[in-house]
């Protein structure tokens, strides 16, 4: 893995993956932008994290609501009046700070002055005007969490669908949050994107719900890659659980500057769909809710067996896309000393992550026809649906093979002088991790793709 941010950094900005945001303009702080090779991985990334908690369940549902909602969805949710951190204020050079975050609250971070303020709530949601107008009513906020718009289409859901408990609503989408201090490259950000489940379940049942997911994200988090050892649970109690948690856990990952948090799993008991319904008094809610005067639907369940309508407890997976991207490239992230002496950087990527699963190159560039067999390949492979298949006429197979290794392209092809001249068009395929090279008939390549992609 890597072991320090700067080799990622540089890894990333040399090869394409991630970009300062607005850099020609001296850059925006918080904000990066994904380039040609970061883009195919998160797409991969979220694609895997689609299949697994949407497709290969039959018990999800998914979901895309809007970014910009009315104004009393953050009202109810408790964000307005609690979505906040602690902000420490340096007198002396004028930075501020998050006070959770200092080594000392009462020492400035940034030039070590003691003259700071004491810790204030800063509101960590962006403020935006919606419409022509710009008053006091025109006003809301870009979401902070992608959850709220699944608790407002939680009737919509179950009415289209006719769910019963338990079930769950997923959705991949970007949030905002003005984060004090944004740090440490992509891992906190004031614009990233999650991947959230809202997963419904009986009150009651929450309890083994809550373990169930627990154990099933760090699974999929083993599948993506990370190694059981760079991963750890923390049991988020007291100050630090969220008003609306019963409990939760916390999945952290061992970043290149320390064990943080790469997802969060709660159990948000009927809070938010509790805050968020009509008629808050019939339903005998557990959680301590605001008095909610605008709402205008149950959001609620039949429960079929007892014949009566019910707010469910909620357990919510929730996890950061760029953190993940992040925690997968630090895994991936390999260097690795050659028995010729020299050294290689690869990037080994689990296949169905790489964001190029094959490069086709020809050894020849200007060879008519290694040319055309070349391109009829990349073709044929592209039409497999697996991914990205890079055609790459350099005619210069060696670098072909280092630049492919940094990216973590799993395997390259090269069609040379015997894929035209011998029959069966043989071609060289060259595994990105052992580093082996064998010869696949031309007409056997697809088989040997899917075979290595999908198992
Ligand atoms: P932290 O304590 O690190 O600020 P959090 O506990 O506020 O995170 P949650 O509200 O639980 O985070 O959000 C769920 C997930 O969303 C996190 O586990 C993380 O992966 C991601 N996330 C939250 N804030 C950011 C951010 N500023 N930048 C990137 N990802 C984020």
């Amino acid at each position: 893995p890597a072991k320090t941010m700067d080799e990622l950094v540089s890894l990333c900005k040399r090869r394409g993956f991630i970009f300062q945001g607005s850099e020609i303009y001296g850059g925006m702080q918080g904000a990066y932008d994904y380039g040609p090779l970061g883009i195919e991985l998160k797409n991969n990334l979220k694609a895997a994290w689609w299949r697994s908690m949407v497709y290969e369940r039959d018990d999800v549902e998914g979901l895309d609501a809007a970014i910009i909602q009315n104004k009393h969805v953050y009202k109810y949710s408790g964000h307005e009046d609690t979505f906040t951190d602690p902000m420490v204020d340096c007198h002396e050079c004028k930075s501020r700070m998050r006070a959770d975050h200092m080594k000392d609250i009462k020492v400035c971070d940034n030039c070590g002055s003691t003259n700071v303020t004491a810790p204030r709530d800063f509101n960590l949601m962006f403020k935006t005007n919606v419409g022509p107008m710009v008053n006091e009513e025109s006003y809301t906020y870009l979401r902070p969490e992608t959850a709220q718009g699944i608790f407002t289409n939680f009737k919509n859901v179950v009415d289209s669908t006719s769910r019963t408990l338990p079930f769950g609503i997923a959705q991949i989408g970007k949030s905002f949050r003005n984060e004090i201090t944004p740090r440490n490259f992509i891992f906190r950000v004031r614009e990233f994107e999650q991947m959230e489940l809202e997963f419904f379940c009986k009150p009651g049942e929450d309890e083994k719900w809550h373990d169930f997911w627990v154990n099933a994200r760090k699974q999929w988090w083993l599948d993506q890659g990370l190694a059981e050892e760079n991963i750890q649970f923390e049991y988020v109690t007291g100050d630090d659980l969220a008003h609306y948690s019963k409990s939760t856990v916390d999945i952290l990952y061992k970043f290149p500057h320390g064990f943080e948090e790469l997802e969060g799993v709660a159990n948000r008991t009927d809070y938010d769909l509790g805050s968020h319904t009509k008629a808050q008094d019939e339903f005998g809610l557990s959680a301590k809710v605001k008095k909610n005067e605008h709402s205008t639907a149950k959001l609620a369940i039949r429960d079929l067996e007892e014949n009566k309508w019910e707010v469910p407890f909620c357990i919510e997976p929730s996890a950061g896309l760029d953190r993940g991207l992040l925690a997968v490239m630090t895994e991936a992230y390999t260097e690795e000393e050659l028995p010729n002496g020299t050294s290689r950087t690869v990037l080994k990527f689990k296949p169905h992550l790489a964001p190029i699963k094959v490069a086709i190159m020809p050894l020849k560039k200007n060879k008519p026809e290694i040319v055309a067999l070349a391109k009829e390949l990349k073709n044929k492979l592209q039409k497999l649906g697996l991914g990205r298949i890079l055609y790459e006429n350099t005619g210069n197979v060696g670098k072909g093979y280092r630049r492919h290794d940094e990216v973590g392209t799993p395997i390259c092809v090269t069609v040379d002088f015997d894929s035209i001249e011998k029959e069966g068009a043989p071609v060289t395929v060259r595994d990105r991790d052992t580093m082996e090279q064998i010869v696949v008939n031309a007409a056997d390549l697809p088989a040997y793709v899917i075979n290595y992609f999908i198992n």
